[in-house]
């Protein structure tokens, strides 16, 4: 069964129990979603993160109302939403492929929800402009979508979506077409616009540190379940189990045998690279209240402030290193017998099966 979270105050997005089966009985059938409780609080950046597969589009949908729970419900602001049509929810989303309208110009595009609600000409456009201001795209406004660039339509989706003024944004994997310089750049905009606006937003992806970095907290998704909650630094830092452990982040996951015979104890743990240490003498003298393993290098990847070394650990898991500058080259590297420690209280232990 998946973690629970509640809260006291009234929260912009209350699921308790949501369930959503495609398929028939016995035959197809596919569970989605399966049995998420989960509270969104009042202006926050929730992203929900998971494999391909693992449920997050499928309840963004069923937040937005495009799909209806088989059971359990779905409360916006306190009140039941669960069997309402999507116009009847105040809740907006931002599709991947923008969905614009190629054939109308920008403050047109960003207007057309406007319209739909029955909003005077001049004041919807009025409202379209400001929304295009804030995305600091007024000055195209005349434009069609054609002729911008792909971040430039994914602002004019984002000023079209928040013009209506929805209490909560649904936004899935909305910067996934763009290339990582204008993504990473886009990310830092989106997170500083949901700041100063104090909307709720909703955010699917499946790159993680889009989730770490964006995020006040996340929810990680595994088959239809949410698996963990929690803050970046809570779900890097803490892992409840071992598919958080290898979905966010490298894990290092040592297993039940190597831990027993170097803890006396059950269970399983995982050492994060930043805190593995590696010595190229390959020396394992103990040290009081640190651990240590003699392995073999099997490869390096240059990251620019560091280099991942990757050890093959004697009686124990491949683990990945992360090390500062000072490397001996590549080449009398690979296949060094180093050693590899690290302290007791920086092994993060997991639950028997979890
Ligand atoms: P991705 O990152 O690939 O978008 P996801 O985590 O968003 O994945 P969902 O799209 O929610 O996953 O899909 C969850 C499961 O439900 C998958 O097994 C998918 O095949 C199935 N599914 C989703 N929509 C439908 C549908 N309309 N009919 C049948 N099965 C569906």
């Amino acid at each position: 069964s998946g973690v629970r979270e509640t809260t006291a105050e009234v929260p912009a997005i209350r699921l308790r129990n949501l369930t959503k089966t495609f398929g028939s009985k016995g035959f197809n059938e596919t569970r989605a979603v399966d049995g998420v409780d989960l509270d969104i609080r009042q202006g926050e950046f929730f992203s929900m993160l998971g494999p391909s597969g693992s449920g997050k589009t499928t309840v963004l949908r069923l937040i937005a109302g495009f799909e209806l729970p088989t059971s359990g419900t779905i409360e916006l602001e306190g009140a039941d939403v669960s069997g309402k049509a999507p116009f009847q929810r105040d809740v907006n989303t931002v599709f991947q492929d923008y969905a614009l309208f190629p054939h109308m110009s920008l403050v047109d595009n960003v207007a057309y929800g406007l319209r739909v609600r029955g909003m005077k000409k001049a004041e919807r456009r009025e409202r379209a402009i400001e929304s295009l201001e804030r995305v600091q795209l007024g000055k195209f406004m005349q434009r069609r979508p054609s002729q911008l660039s792909g971040g430039q339509r994914q602002r004019v989706a984002l000023a079209r979506a928040l013009v209506v003024e929805p209490k909560v944004l649904l936004l899935d994997e909305p910067l996934g077409a763009l290339d990582l310089k204008l993504r990473q750049q886009m990310q830092i905009e989106l997170k500083e616009l949901q700041r100063s606006l104090g909307i709720t937003f909703i955010f699917v992806t499946h790159d993680q540190e889009e989730a770490l970095t964006m995020s006040d907290r996340i929810g990680v998704f595994n088959n239809g379940k949410l698996a963990q909650i929690g803050t970046a630094h809570e779900i890097y830092q803490r892992p409840t189990g071992a598919f958080v452990a290898n979905f966010v982040g490298t894990s290092n996951l040592f297993g039940p045998d190597i831990a027993a015979s170097l803890y006396q104890r059950g269970g399983q743990f995982v050492v994060r690279p930043e805190r593995l240490t590696l010595d190229w003498t390959a020396s394992t003298a103990k040290h009081d209240g640190a651990a240590s393993l003699r392995g073999t290098v099997t490869s390096l990847v240059y990251v620019g402030h560091a280099t991942q070394v990757r050890v093959a650990l004697e009686g124990g898991p491949a683990v990945v290193v992360l090390v500062g500058s000072d490397l001996p080259d590549e080449a009398s590297v690979v296949g060094k017998t180093v050693s590899v420690s690290w302290l007791d209280r920086d092994a993060v232990w997991l639950p028997d099966g979890n």
